[in-house]
């Protein structure tokens, strides 16, 4: 996270969540632990950079907003800011889990003490990768809090967090906008055409659309849905597919996979007018619903959420994306009357 001074446009579906954190300050009933939680995409970072500029700023506006010009605000844009102290995953490791150390570092009673006599900020994200110890060192943190010190915990798994520490936590869910306010706001933000598609995709989030629009990942989809849609025509090999698709990020590709039967499952079900998540394929993906096997479908459907799930390793990759197009291929010559 970039926290950045200068002058503050939120993000418009999160100024609910502006106002209730504001209003909690200003009655000085802020919690001494902000868990933010909500889907990827949904401006998370966004509202605690918002939140961290706010409590460091020598004279934030009538809003709460940070003024972007006194001292405090150039010091955080410095990135030197003593007051504000980011914890992460330690870049060294492979892991990618916050150690331990971090979090003692900050247990050590001067650093949670504010150096410049307003807010100490302290973030921590993604919270869930805290290891088990971590979280027991943030424990002994949460349970002596220190009255100046406001730790926001951003998370996307808050299911992931011990239930001790959730409960030492007030929760923020940044909730998803409604559709007609993400599309005007992705309209304004994107040339892209198909914003509804991309919308879709993102599952409402917005930041995560826009990020779909800019690194050429529909076109990558695109390839990948064409070559499905000829494996379940029978004109193209599963095999030769499977290692196509291992050129992929593999939970983007079991997620699209997981879309495209979650459409097909929709459009099964006879619903005249289903919401799909890819609405610019329709066209193929009725024609393949036509005689899906509901039954079938869910089952396949549970395999592949499974699989996505499982976090296969790079050595199992290729045969569990073969696996997959094989059975779907079987599925498929079983509902086709008259095989060859
Ligand atoms: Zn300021």
């Amino acid at each position: 996270m970039t926290v950045h001074g200068g002058t503050e446009t939120p993000l418009p579906w999160l100024r609910n969540c502006w106002v209730l954190f504001s209003r909690a300050r200003m009655a000085g009933r802020l919690p001494h632990a902000l868990l933010i939680t909500g889907l990827p995409g949904v401006g998370k970072r966004h509202l605690v950079a918002s939140m961290a500029r706010s409590l460091l700023c020598a004279q934030p506006d009538e809003h709460g907003l940070a003024c972007g010009h006194c001292r405090e605000c150039g010091l955080l844009r410095a990135g030197t800011h003593p007051d504000f102290l980011e914890i992460g995953p330690d870049a060294e490791s492979k892991s990618n889990e916050i150690r331990v150390d971090a979090i003692r570092g900050l247990a050590r009673s001067d650093s949670l003490t504010a150096h410049r006599g307003g807010h100490k900020v302290v973030v921590l994200d993604p919270a869930q990768n805290m290891n088990a110890s971590a979280a027991n060192s943030l424990l002994k943190t949460l349970e002596e809090p220190s009255p100046e010190t406001l730790l926001l915990l951003v998370c996307e798994q808050p299911g992931r967090l011990p239930a001790t520490v959730r409960s030492r936590c007030q929760e923020l869910k940044v909730p998803v906008p409604s559709e007609s306010e993400a599309l005007e706001w992705l309209r304004r933000h994107t040339d892209f055409e198909d914003v509804q598609t991309l919308l879709r995709l993102a599952h409402g989030a917005p930041l995560k659309a826009l990020a779909f629009a800019k690194d050429g990942r529909l076109s990558q989809r695109a390839l990948a849905f064409a070559g499905f849609t000829e494996v379940t025509g029978g004109i193209r090999d599963p095999i030769a597919e499977a290692a196509a698709w291992n050129e992929y990020e593999p939970t983007i590709l079991l997620e699209w996979l997981s879309g495209w039967i979650s459409d097909l499952l929709r459009l099964a079900s006879g619903h005249p007018a289903p919401a799909l998540i890819n609405p610019d394929k329709v066209e193929d993906l009725r024609n393949m619903a036509r005689d899906l096997d509901p039954t079938a479908g869910h089952r396949y459907l549970q395999q592949v959420l499974d699989a996505r799930a499982s976090q296969p390793s790079a050595a199992n990759r290729l045969l569990l994306y073969e696996s997959l197009l094989v059975r779907w291929v079987r599925m498929s010559r079983l509902r086709t009357p008259n095989p060859g």
